[in-house]
């Protein structure tokens, strides 16, 4: 385990957006700038690290639940399906081949 800066809020602390309040504690690291991840991990290519849910939302991405990083383990390989970039060509949502991560495991070792 590492903590790592969150990516939702810059370290900030706080609600990136104000969706409650100015003062609305950050959703995903609780207000203290920092979430705690598994290792090993790699930056989450659904949201290119920026812990928010692309196409303009203002939520946490749904692959990385705001962190900007996927815990991923094992030797990976780039994603056939959506060849890296964890989107699926058709919607845009997370690729159901690699779960948004962009990478396969060879030892099928993906981690939650
Ligand atoms: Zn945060
Ligand atoms: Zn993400
Ligand atoms: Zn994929």
């Amino acid at each position: 385990m590492t903590a790592t800066i969150c990516a939702f809020c810059r370290g900030q602390g706080s609600d990136p957006f104000d969706l409650l309040s100015p003062l609305a504690r950050c959703q995903v690291c609780g207000g203290k700038g920092t979430v705690v991840v598994a290792e090993p991990v790699t930056r989450c290519v659904y949201c290119q690290g920026s812990g928010i849910q692309p196409y303009g939302t203002r939520i946490t991405c749904q692959v990385c639940g705001g962190k900007g990083v996927v815990a991923f383990g094992g030797s990976g390989e780039l994603c056939p399906d959506c060849h890296g970039s964890g989107r699926a060509a058709v919607n845009g949502l997370p690729c159901t081949h690699c779960r948004g991560r962009g990478m396969i495991s060879r030892r099928a070792a993906l981690l939650v």
